[in-house]
């Protein structure tokens, strides 16, 4: 299996953001994480780790507004150009005013930018976050390119993660949507779906997908009516025009167990059997662990390999995209965990 892996991540390391309701604290999406997982998968046999090919913008401009990949480029060479603020340290940058939906003009000043293209206080802009974005971009195309070729696995060892960027907007911690970028690479050879369990609603892969008939996305995850991103992942949001029915969300209750959610699993690939896609993209986040400090699932390791079994049994080309999962002693375990019945079929 290749795992396609790039140190660019390490130039990106938010130090902090402003979670629920206000606090300001140390970024959970740390470099250790994508290490971690590193350390673990060089550990197994069916392993090939490689740097991803430079596959360039226009891949990522299919998918995303080219006015706000602009800023994602320019934003914080823009910041720091800035005559120096008074007592502002300029480490990463977030946005003071976010417009309400009537307010949708582009504003040409860079803070006005920043609460345009930002959708929240999870997702900072630092002096290497473009390069590390691209870069986990590009490791997502590198996969893709695999199933091209006709490998019947890849892993993409993303970092950032990509699933909650929608196609004008970054958001918690995520800036390119590595999956959908991919994803949208696969559907011009053939029906793709896209199976997200990570714990969170894949909102940014819902936006870009809502209104396609090509692409089958589907998002199992944590009820938005008590957890991030509370704006979407609602089971009534299910594509609208030729996407209509293409759209699948599966909302749970905090202390899901791993019975529970194979129950649910089953449901979402019986809809993608009915799909029959040529290609199967998996968002895959470990906060859906019982173990992780942002998630209430109580899934366990046993579940994760068990729900890896029954993807993988559908025989299906997949490209595995790492995601979300802030349990870092616990990641490189799930992750092994997950791919296994992959690497083994
Ligand atoms: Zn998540």
């Amino acid at each position: 299996m290749n795992v396609y892996y790039s140190t660019d991540h390490l130039q990106h390391q938010p130090p902090f953001e402003i979670f629920d309701g206000g606090d300001k604290i140390p970024n959970f999406e740390v470099p250790e994480r994508a290490e971690r997982i590193l350390a673990a998968v060089k550990s197994a046999p069916w392993a090939n780790i490689l740097p991803p090919a430079d596959f360039g913008l226009d891949p990522i401009l299919a998918v995303h507004d080219r006015g706000y990949i602009e800023f994602l480029r320019s934003a914080f060479a823009e910041w720091q150009a800035r005559p120096a603020d008074e007592g502002i340290e300029k480490i990463a940058l977030l946005p003071a005013t976010f417009p309400p939906g009537r307010w949708r003009r582009t504003p040409k000043s860079l803070l006005g930018r920043a609460g345009l293209y930002m959708a929240d206080l999870a997702a900072p802009i630092t002096g290497g976050t473009w390069q590390a974005s691209l870069s986990s971009a590009n490791c997502a195309l590198a996969g893709a390119s695999d199933l091209l070729l006709g490998e019947k696995i890849a892993f993409a060892l993303c970092r950032p993660p990509g699933h909650h960027a929608g196609k004008d907007y970054c958001a918690g911690y995520c800036y390119i949507n590595n999956s959908a970028v991919a994803a949208n690479r696969l559907s011009a050879h053939g029906k793709t779906a896209i199976l997200d369990i990570d714990y969170h609603a894949g909102n940014g892969t819902q936006d870009i997908f809502y209104h396609r008939s090509d692409v089958l996305s589907i998002s199992i995850h944590a009820d938005p009516d008590f957890e991030y991103p509370y704006f979407a992942g609602c089971a009534d949001e299910t594509g609208e025009g030729a996407g209509l029915g293409f759209h699948h969300n599966f909302p749970l209750p905090a202390g899901t167990d791993s019975q529970a959610y194979l129950a649910t699993l089953h449901t979402a690939l019986d809809l993608i059997s009915s799909f029959d896609p040529r290609f199967l993209v998996i968002p895959a986040g470990m906060d859906l662990f019982a173990g992780d400090p942002l998630g209430k699932f109580a899934v366990t390791t046993t579940g994760i390999r068990q729900i890896g079994h029954e993807i993988a049994s559908l025989g299906l080309p997949s490209l595995v995209v790492m995601e979300g999962g802030y349990n870092n002693a616990a990641l490189g375990e799930n992750v092994l965990a997950l791919l296994q019945n992959f690497a083994n079929r």
